[in-house]
């Protein structure tokens, strides 16, 4: 890498904390180094308290841009200059870009969950989707599946502390786009069961299934499945999640982990930066083989 870095290299960043466990880093230098690009992306411990400081960086050392993660998603909002839609109304934002000064906050989570299904040449517009959870992720892939046209989504959550932005979700969804949406109690299994029998897929993006919840699923029963459906987990570690298990074991064709997600994340974000496409497979197979 050290032959790449000169006088030129523009720099983005990655701030967030706890950060230095991120594959964000390896996946972009790996793509830039692939297609020649002089660009450098390096991970800085941000909190909350650092942050006003950090984004203002951006624009003094004129960073190309930056990733954002927690605990910074929503609160870099009010020190940006501009939104993209789906970040107004997710309410967050994981991607800014630093056009001459102007920094504009993106969201790449919703848009990366759909490029990843658009990759296996699946298809969702138009038809049902049923949505456990609605945190961080779960808002972006609601959101943008509304965006993008998926005809009805179902978003079942536990009654915690996510419950009034479920609510607020789902209000939102309606008001803003043609897409409709409902909200249900995830601990009534016969809606739930259902909600998932009427849809074409079902997403978890709640974490259950991830350490230390590996041998958790909210689906238990391989016959709320059908195999021509798609079943989506948003968890990546492990690569197979208890849901993944069962959704298999009802014979579903199409069953996907996090990491396309997660990649096609990066990738979005890797464009808004630099215009270029980043090499999916090439990352897919450095990173995961
Ligand atoms: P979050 O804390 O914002 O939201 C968590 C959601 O899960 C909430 O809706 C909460 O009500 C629900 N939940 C938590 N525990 C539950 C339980 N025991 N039963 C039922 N519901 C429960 O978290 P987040 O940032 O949205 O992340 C959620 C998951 O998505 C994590 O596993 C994360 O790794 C994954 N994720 C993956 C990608 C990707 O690119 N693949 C991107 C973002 C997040």
């Amino acid at each position: 890498m050290t032959e790449r870095i000169d006088g030129h290299t523009i720099l983005i960043g990655l701030m967030a904390y706890p950060i230095r466990h991120s594959m964000s880093p390896t996946m972009h230098n790996n793509a830039f180094a692939k297609l020649g690009l002089n660009y450098v992306y390096l991970a800085f411990d941000v909190t909350n308290d650092k942050l006003p400081d950090a984004i203002n960086a951006i624009r003094t050392l004129d960073m190309r841009g930056s990733n954002v993660s927690m605990p910074n998603k929503q609160k870099v909002i009010p020190l940006l200059d501009k939104l993209d839609p789906a970040a107004e109304m997710i309410g967050a934002v994981n991607t800014i870009v630093n056009d001459n000064g102007v920094l504009t906050g993106y969201t790449t989570d919703g848009t990366g969950f759909m490029q990843a299904l658009k990759d296996e040449n699946l298809n969702i517009i138009g038809e049902k989707m049923t949505l456990a959870g609605a945190g961080g992720a779960g808002t972006a892939i609601a959101v943008q599946a509304a965006l993008d046209g998926v005809k009805e989504i179902s978003i079942f959550n536990a009654k915690d502390s996510i419950w009034e932005n479920a609510k607020r979700n789902v209000e939102m969804i309606n008001e803003k786009t043609d897409c409709k949406a409902t909200l249900h109690d995830i601990d009534d299994k016969e809606d739930f069961r259902k909600e998932i029998a009427d849809s074409i897929i079902y997403c978890d993006s709640t974490g259950v299934g991830m350490k230390p919840l590996e041998d958790l699923t909210l689906v238990e029963d391989p016959t709320w499945f059908r195999p021509d459906m798609i079943v989506f987990d948003t968890v990546y570690a492990p690569r197979t999640t208890k849901l993944m298990t069962v959704a298999k074991q009802a014979g579903v064709k199409h069953v996907f982990n996090g990491l396309g997600m997660m990649l096609e994340q990066g990738a979005q974000a890797f464009k808004l930066w630099t215009g270029e496409d980043m090499p999916v497979e090439y990352i897919h197979d450095l990173l995961f083989s």
